[in-house]
């Protein structure tokens, strides 16, 4: 029985899987990575599964990337997250324009991709060990206002009057907002504040390196939309978002599994000829 290519994106917040054949994804699972890394893979494979309507027994070559890729057993790899990434972003745009700009906005990464016309990394900037705009910095917000992170979201667009939140370092902010609600303040205005925050700190991350007209957020950050809207506002640019931008890398990692096993295949059916 030919095996399933799959990709796992182990990632501090979320672990993602896709499964991918011949140009297609036929499907993926999106699960909390717990705090054991073996059994959030062993979770996410066994979704996957069932979302496919296969067996749980199904034999899979799957390709591990993110933060706990290390923690794969039996996997038929690794790949670096940002070439999956890449993989999954030019998937997904397929031919409706090139890609020039992907940001990936994680559970503690920010990874701001430049790339040349072949789809290669030209420059890139990471955000340094400072959790200050990626998804903790979120979560940070969401668990002080007492609501969860797809609230935020909708919370973002309810107010027109944002307050200016000063600190970007998670700990200071969490003082600001602690006390902006003691003066307070309403919620909504400091979600806005907050969204204007990031996407300022963002923007100064780019520095004076150039904007092109398109650019691509995803990460599970890029489900916040009134944070996008915010990102557009504050970048002047169209920003192009896809259905399911958790699972970008994921499918990047898919594909790979893909070629990889193709290539196995090829290799079996070369030596079968010589022999
Ligand atoms: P990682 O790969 O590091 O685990 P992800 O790309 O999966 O990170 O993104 C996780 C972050 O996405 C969370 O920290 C949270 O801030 C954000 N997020 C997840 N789901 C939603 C949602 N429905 N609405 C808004 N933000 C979300």
């Amino acid at each position: 029985m030919t095996k399933l290519s799959v990709g796992v994106d182990i990632g501090s917040v979320a672990t993602k899987a896709a499964c991918f054949n011949k140009g297609n994804i036929l499907g993926t699972a999106c699960i909390s990575t717990g705090v054991n890394y073996r059994e959030t893979i062993d979770k996410i494979i066994q979704e996957l599964l069932s979302k496919l309507n296969m067996p749980a027994n199904t034999p899979i070559s799957y390709i591990a990337c993110g933060y706990g890729r290390k923690m794969a057993l039996n996997s038929a790899g690794t790949v670096n997250e940002m070439t999956a990434n890449i993989k999954g972003v030019f998937h997904l745009v397929k031919d409706k324009f090139k890609p020039e700009l992907v940001i990936n906005i994680g559970g503690q990464d920010i990874k701001i991709l430049f790339l040349d016309k072949e789809g290669n990394v030209e420059h890139f900037i990471f955000n340094d060990r400072c959790a200050a705009g990626t998804g903790r910095f979120f979560e940070t917000l969401a668990r002080i206002l007492e609501v969860d992170v797809a609230t935020l979201s909708e919370m973002g667009f309810e107010s027109n009057n944002e307050i200016e939140i000063t600190s970007t370092c998670v700990v200071f902010a969490e003082n600001e907002i602690v006390n902006l609600l003691s003066e307070g303040h309403d919620m909504h205005a400091i979600v806005a504040g907050f969204n204007q925050a990031v996407a300022c700190r963002i923007k100064d991350m780019i520095g004076t390196y150039r904007i092109p007209e398109h650019i691509i957020v995803d990460g599970g950050v890029a489900l916040n939309q009134s944070f996008i809207k915010t990102l557009k506002e504050v970048f002047e640019r169209e920003v192009y978002l896809f259905n399911q931008p958790q699972i970008t890398t994921a499918i990047g990692a898919a594909i790979v599994a893909h070629e990889r096993l193709q290539k196995n295949v090829a290799h079996y059916c070369k030596d079968k000829s010589e022999n």
